[in-house]
């Protein structure tokens, strides 16, 4: 789940300027992170224990409020389409909340195909354990898009799950009806992997400002259902480029319907102003989430700008006798890799809590780092510049 892999961009030995500060805690964390990602994880519970392994996010300060001083934000984990033995699922409701729990999610929605049964049964278990739980559901199109809806009220009463007509006048309900009822019931609506494409439904859909998102990485769908094998996974780089293109939010989710595996796990992250399910909702709308997945972080321009406000720190030290080191920490639980400008060295990989040292051979006044895991479309990664200033503080600047 937290797994980054870029082996091609991992850092060659031959680095002689580099100073890894990894204390013993550092490593204990990236040990368990190593074990999040690789050891099988059954129904543990059944044998008496879950062990929940987190691994927080810091807290971002963002950009100055309207009125009443600085934004604050927390990153939450995500999952947003599961299923249950309400579809054709093999897990319970409370035991998704256990399971999602033991994953380190924060929020989760079950999103069974035409029914939200699930949630009022898994309530009670996510309230225990503190864990955000949204109604949801999985419907659509007939034959054709698979629509996930999510936060709707209790009254919604869905018509023809998965079952819409493309046309007025048909007996099952019209999808531009039934889209309008989401809305009303307060629902949003993402795109689940989309293997049909962009037909006119989700389009127009998209225009009307009903729906908003849209999966770009889907666990369960695996190499079929049209996804393409690029950057070392199966996923849909082109809804990537739609999610731009038409300002939708983008999701990672694993649409599990067994057990959670012992492999890596999709995680949206949510950039939420508060850890509760309007804080969750009101951060869908507002775009904020990131894709996570394969060791990458996909997402638009200002939602991984705002991230890395709080992740990273790059700054200048200096020794009295004149030398120089480019100062950089990871403050969060994913692998970051830099590649600096100007440096005749591979792409470093920042390791989860890591602080690394790199010898500059003179002292620059701005350092420009390109994240070589961070993605604002499949092609581009994020680059970020930041002023090396006297006191050794860095400014992250919008390039
Ligand atoms: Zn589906
Ligand atoms: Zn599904």
């Amino acid at each position: 789940m937290l797994k980054r892999s870029a082996d091609e961009n991992a850092p060659e030995k031959r680095v002689p300027e580099v100073r890894s500060a990894g204390t013993a805690p550092s490593c204990a964390v990236l040990l368990w992170l190593l074990c999040l990602v690789v050891l099988p994880k059954s129904a543990a519970w059944s044998q008496g224990a879950v062990v929940r392994q987190e691994a927080p996010f810091p807290a971002i300060v963002g950009e100055p409020a309207t009125r009443g001083g600085r934004l604050s934000y927390e990153v939450l984990r995500g999952d947003f389409h599961l299923h249950t033995p309400h579809s054709d699922g093999a897990v319970s409701p409370t035991d998704r909340v256990i399971e999602a729990w033991e994953y380190g999610y924060d929020v989760i929605a079950i999103t069974d195909h035409g029914s939200f049964r699930a949630y009022e049964e898994a309530l009670p278990m996510a309230k225990a354990l503190d864990l955000i739980l949204l109604r949801g559901m999985e419907t659509g199109l007939s034959g054709k898009e698979h629509l996930v809806t999510l936060g709707f009220s209790a009254n919604y009463r869905p018509r023809d799950p998965h079952r819409w007509a493309e046309i007025p006048g048909q007996t099952q309900v019209f999808y531009q009806d039934e889209l309008r009822s989401i809305a009303a019931a307060g629902g949003y609506v993402l795109y689940a992997h989309p293997h049909v494409g962009l037909r006119e439904p989700v389009l127009w859909a998209i225009g009307q400002g009903l729906l908003q998102g849209i999966e770009v990485k889907n666990d369960v769908v695996g190499s079929g259902w049209n996804t393409v094998e690029s950057h070392g996974t199966w996923w849909y780089p082109f809804a990537f480029d739609w999610a731009v293109e038409h300002d939708l939010a983008l999701f990672a989710d694993s649409d599990a319907h067994g057990t959670r595996g012992g492999t890596e796990q999709a995680v949206t992250l949510v950039v939420a102003r508060e850890r509760s399910p309007q804080g969750v909702m009101e951060a869908l709308h507002a775009g904020r989430t990131v894709a996570c997945f394969n060791g990458m972080l996909c997402s638009h321009e200002w939602v991984l700008r705002l991230l890395m406000t709080s992740l990273v720190d790059v700054r200048l030290t200096e020794t009295a006798e004149g030398k120089a080191f480019l100062h950089l920490q990871n403050r969060g639980p994913l692998g970051l890799t830099a590649q600096i400008a100007g440096m005749p060295i591979e792409p470093l990989t920042l390791g989860a809590y890591q602080k690394m040292l790199v010898g500059l051979r003179r002292k620059p006044e701005m350092a420009t780092v390109t994240w070589k895991n961070l993605y604002l479309r499949p092609t581009e990664n994020l680059t970020t510049v930041h002023a090396l200033t006297e006191t050794g503080r860095s400014d992250q600047d919008n390039r």
